[in-house]
C-alpha cells in the first residue's frame, strides 16, 4: 500500500490523536516528525551542542539513530517522556528554525515515508516533505482549546509540574510563541497546502474529526 497521508497544523490541535488513530485504524505506520525535532534538541542538548549551531545540530540529526515507534529513541535513549516539557517545546522550535537541519530531517522523513502506507505529521508534510501526498489535511483549533487540550494531555503534563487547567492561560502564550516562531521561520514555515483540506476541530470530539478525515482517505484506498 503506497498511500501517504499528511497532516499537518499548529501544535495542540489533535494531530496526534487523529494521526495514531487513522494510522491503526488502517494499520499504516504513524510518523511523529515533531518528535524528530524534539528528539535531535534533546540529542544535541545532552552532548552540550549550542542550539544556535546550525551545522552542529545538524550533524547531530545526520548521525541520529531514531526509534520512531510507541517510545521515542535517539541513539539508544528513550526519550518518549523526556522530549514532552515546556523546555523541549522550545528548544525543539529554535532546532526547527536551522535550514541544515530540516534538510537532514526532511531527507530522512521522505525515507522513511517512501514506501506508503504512512500517516505522517508534522508542520510541512503537506508543502515541502511530500507535497504529492494522496490526502493532505490541516487541523487547527482555536488557541483557547488548543491551550485547553495541551493542559489535558498527559504526554505533556508529565514534564510540566502542575500543569493544571489553571494553568491553561500560561500554557497558550506559550503556544502562541511558538506558533509565531513556527509560521515567520524563514526555512519551511507552517503554512496551509493550497490543496490541504483544512479542517477547524475546535468544539469537535475526536471521533468527529477521526470519521472526517476516513472520509477523504477511503476513495484513495481504492485500486
Ligand atoms: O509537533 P510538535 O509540537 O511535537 O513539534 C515540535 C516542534 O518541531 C514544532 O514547534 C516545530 O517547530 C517543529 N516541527 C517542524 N516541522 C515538523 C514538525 C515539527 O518544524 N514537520
Amino acid at each position: 500500500m503506497d498511500v501517504l497521508i499528511a497532516i499537518d497544523g499548529p501544535s495542540g490541535a489533535g494531530k496526534g490523536t487523529v494521526a495514531r488513530t487513522i494510522a491503526a485504524h488502517l494499520h499504516f505506520k504513524h510518523v511523529d516528525t515533531g518528535a524528530m525535532y524534539r528528539a535531535v534538541a534533546w540529542r544535541a542538548r545532552q552532548l552540550g551542542v549550542d542550539l544556535a549551531d546550525a551545522a552542529a545540530v545538524a550533524e547531530v540529526a545526520e548521525r541520529a539513530v531514531f526509534g520512531l515507534s510507541a517510545h521515542i529513541e535517539i541513539d539508544g535513549h528513550d526519550v518518549t517522556a523526556a522530549i514532552r516539557t515546556t523546555e523541549m517545546d522550545a528548544a525543539a522550535a529554535t532546532v526547527a528554525r536551522h535550514a541544515e537541519v530540516r534538510r537532514v530531517l526532511v531527507g530522512r522523513q521522505r525515507a522513511i515515508g517512501q514506501q506508503g502506507g504512512v500517516v505522517m505529521e508534522g508542520r510541512d508534510i503537506g508543502t515541502v516533505v511530500f507535497p504529492e501526498a494522496d490526502v493532505k489535511v490541516y487541523l487547527d483549533a482555536s488557541t483557547e482549546e488548543r491551550a485547553r487540550r495541551r493542559a489535558m494531555d498527559p504526554a505533556h503534563a508529565a514534564g510540566q509540574a502542575g500543569a493544571m487547567p489553571d494553568h491553561v492561560v500560561q500554557i497558550a502564550q506559550a503556544l502562541e510563541a511558538r506558533d509565531l516562531s513556527d509560521r515567520t521561520r524563514t526555512a519551511s514555515p507552517l503554512t496551509l497546502a493550497a490543496d490541504a483540506v483544512y479542517i477547524d476541530t475546535t468544539g469537535m470530539p475526536i471521533h468527529a474529526v477521526v470519521s472526517q478525515v476516513m472520509d477523504l482517505i477511503r476513495p484513495r484506498l481504492l485500486p
